[in-house]
């Protein structure tokens, strides 16, 4: 009896071990996303995320990004043949005479969604619709260190700047209540946030929202965490997508400023899409010699 007792105890105490380990143990979610989490209890994105949460390294790159881009503003402003959009999406248009205006993204750009990052790393989970819905609507992203400095520099400068966002327009009104509390500039009665689907032809590639603000405005620069941010055909595979920002290999610094954001984004698709198994894909494209 006492023996068992201690069987007992002992096979309650190792299933606990295994589920704070983030083991193998039957999870009570009828779906649960395994693959992100690995057999050690770690995650796929637990460096990337402390990263950019933690590191006085990633803070010290925004905000060099964005002090850099601010301090060119003026200089952009002055040349009237200065403009960031994409030649495909400008075609042939003058721009001198247009008002001024920047792009920019949203998540991992102007907004730090990285609690959320923590909350799948935490449980073992991957991004999912209905979690980040969620997220979306409690309002919580910070500013990414150095984005408000720049997005104010431009606005003192009368700049519009407008966010272009693949959040939904479900969740428009708490992104727009977000940028707002943070201090955003938003230069009401213009809508100037822009969100996926929210017009016809708004598709996750936002060469058409960038076209929609180019028609009226003189874009002097856009700045994202993701090549579809700058131009379309991001979701190329790796090879191609090199070759997709080729031409606008001297923009950088310039008219369009990149953010690091290790924890997701087109440069990861690129190399699980249509893969059974994601860790798997990524792991081939390794380069060990
Ligand atoms: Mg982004």
């Amino acid at each position: 009896m006492h023996h068992a007792k201690h069987l007992l105890l002992g096979a309650v105490l190792s299933l606990l071990a295994a589920c704070a380990g983030g083991g193998t143990t039957v999870r009570p979610d009828p779906s649960p996303p395994r693959a992100a989490a690995g057999a050690a209890g770690t995650h796929e994105n637990l460096n990337a995320v402390l990263w950019m949460q933690t590191a006085a390294e990633y803070e010290a790159t925004t905000r060099g990004v964005f002090a850099a881009a601010s301090a060119l503003l003026d200089a952009a402003l002055a040349d009237p043949r200065w403009d960031a959009l994409p030649t495909a999406e400008r075609g042939g248009q003058r721009v001198g005479h247009l008002p001024a205006a920047v792009i920019v993204d949203a998540d991992e750009t102007m907004v730090d969604n990285s609690a959320y990052q923590a909350r799948l790393v935490e449980a073992g989970t991957r991004f999912a619709p209905d979690t980040w819905a969620a997220w979306v609507e409690e309002r919580r992203a910070g500013a990414v260190p150095g984005a408000l400095e720049f997005a104010r520099a431009a606005a003192q400068r009368g700049i519009a700047v407008f966010y272009v966002t693949n959040r939904d327009a479900a969740g428009k009104p708490a992104t727009v209540d977000n940028l707002r509390a943070l201090g955003f500039p938003l230069s009401e009665p213009e809508d100037t946030v822009l969100t996926i689907d929210e017009a016809q032809g708004w598709g996750s590639a936002k060469g058409s929202r960038r076209q929609f603000v180019g028609e009226r405005y003189r874009v002097l620069m856009m700045v994202g965490d993701n090549l579809g941010d700058f131009l379309d055909g991001y979701q190329a595979p790796v090879a191609e997508r090199a070759a997709l920002i080729e031409p606008y290999r001297s923009w950088w610094g310039s008219r369009w400023f990149m953010l690091p954001n290790p924890t997701y984004g087109s440069w990861e698709s690129a190399l699980t899409r249509g893969a059974d198994d994601p860790v798997q894909a990524k792991r081939r494209a390794l380069r060990s010699r």
